[in-house]
């Protein structure tokens, strides 16, 4: 498979190199040259069927040339050792759980997907740093995908003082081997130093070459192509004889959203999606008005959708051709506010006894809504985080204390490490080199 450019100008590269570019050199977003629909006994056959088994035939004709199947095989079995379940909630609805990764967030599943087609893929085998920036969620994602790996060294700059306690844990506590892989930098500075500083080390040519420097951000065609699997696996854990679902997918960078378009691209029926989003509703003002107005991003209790310029909506625009008419065709957009939002939190959890994290609440808002206007379908939201890991928003709106997960208290309890750095980019080069 050969990738393309959204902006169209670039040549078509293989997978290798969109990769480690992340970026086409025109600017663009990278995409498939194609999307052919999976042999429809391959989709029948999918309940039931293991997670790896499920990722592996999804990813393979992605991969096909550069990787053979029997280690795509192994990457996805390595990469996917827990679970993804479907749950229900209430009658017509289930929450797919994308959250019981090693850092409770549905990150971790393209991430450490990511992190082993690089290992797989990385030119003549020679060891790679990954550097990245973060404001929370991501980076602790990247960071466990990374850190266990051989090879691979892993820096992520955070603004000291600026991430949640849980979030700085995860992004501190690395043990083993991986303490030696995964460095984390506190830096005196704002979100856009790191960002800045990240970016000024990419801009540095010899710096790059001589570190052999790479990024992991959201536009990366690894990150997006793993998304596309838990759509598939969804789908094959409905009881038998369902309808087509009805996706509700909680988007902020809309990576998530795209895959699932991919998906429906590549055969597997689905009745309809929503894009669901916190007040930073750019996709669904476009829906409504068909004119896409970027705009600086709001802060939510659902933060990592706190986005003002999606990413991927490039991405999604190619896909319908520009079309607005034909997106409405097949994506319903709704947005709602911190309000609604712990309310939704509060009512489902009385109802049911189900909790929501924030994120997953708003996908569940946009779900009900579309299935009020859709009688006998069937709906999935996907759960993007654990709400233990937004304790402090959750616990205050039901009133009762949230259990800790295991791996969360482990890596809560364990000593954090990290270098504190000024804001300057001689004192980046200094640890990259180090
Ligand atoms: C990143 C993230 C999202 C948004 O996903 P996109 O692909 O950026 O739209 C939603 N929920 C959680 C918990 C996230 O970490």
């Amino acid at each position: 498979m050969r990738y393309v450019s959204t902006r169209g100008t670039a040549p078509a590269v293989d997978l290798r190199t969109a990769l480690f570019d992340g970026l086409a050199p025109d600017g663009g977003l990278y995409l498939p040259e194609r999307l052919d629909p999976l042999p429809a006994a391959w989709i029948a056959a999918r309940p039931g069927a293991a997670l790896p088994d499920t990722a592996a035939g999804v990813l393979r004709p992605f991969t096909a040339g550069a990787i053979d199947e029997a280690a795509l095989a192994a990457l996805v079995g390595d990469a996917l050792d827990f679970p993804i379940p479907l749950v229900p909630i209430e009658p017509r609805v289930w929450a797919l759980e994308l959250f019981h990764g090693p850092t409770l967030a549905f990150k971790d599943v393209a991430a450490r997907v990511m992190a082993r087609l690089m290992l797989a893929l990385r030119p003549g085998g020679e060891p790679v740093t990954i550097l990245v920036a973060t404001s929370g969620d991501t980076g602790s994602a990247v960071a466990h995908a990374f850190a266990r790996l051989p090879g691979m060294r892993v820096v992520i700059l955070y603004p000291e003082g600026q991430v949640s306690p849980i979030q700085e844990a995860q992004l501190t506590t690395f043990d083993g081997d991986a303490a030696g892989r995964a460095q984390a930098l506190a830096v005196a500075g704002t979100f856009d130093d790191c960002q800045r500083l990240v970016k000024g080390a990419f801009a540095n040519a010899t710096l790059r070459a001589d570190v052999r420097l790479t990024s992991a951000n959201s536009i990366n065609i690894g990150r997006l192509l793993p998304q596309i699997v838990p759509y598939f696996h969804a789908a094959g854990q409905l009881p038998p004889g369902s309808p087509a679902p009805v996706f509700a997918t909680p988007s902020g960078n809309f990576g998530h959203l795209t895959a699932g378009v991919m998906a429906a691209r590549l055969g597997l029926a689905v009745a309809r999606f929503v894009a669901a989003t916190n007040v930073n509703d750019v996709v669904p003002h476009y829906l409504d008005t068909g004119r896409y107005e970027p705009r600086a991003s709001r802060r939510t209790i659902a933060n990592a959708m706190d986005v003002g310029d999606p990413s991927n909506f490039e991405r999604m625009r190619v896909l319908y051709h520009d079309d607005v008419a034909a997106m409405r065709r097949e994506i319903t957009g709704c947005r709602h506010d911190d309000d609604r939002t712990r309310e939704a939190i509060r009512d489902v959890y009385r109802r049911t006894g189900y909790l929501l994290d924030p994120h997953s609440a708003i996908g569940y808002l946009g779900l009900r809504e579309e299935l009020a206007r859709s009688p006998r379908a069937a709906g999935i939201v996907m759960a993007t985080a654990h709400p233990a890991k937004f304790s402090d928003i959750v616990e205050p709106v039901i009133g009762e204390a949230v259990a800790m997960p295991e791996r969360l208290a482990a890596c809560l309890a364990r000593p954090k490490r990290f270098t504190r750095i000024p804001a300057r980019p001689e004192a980046l080069e200094e640890v990259l080199r180090g």
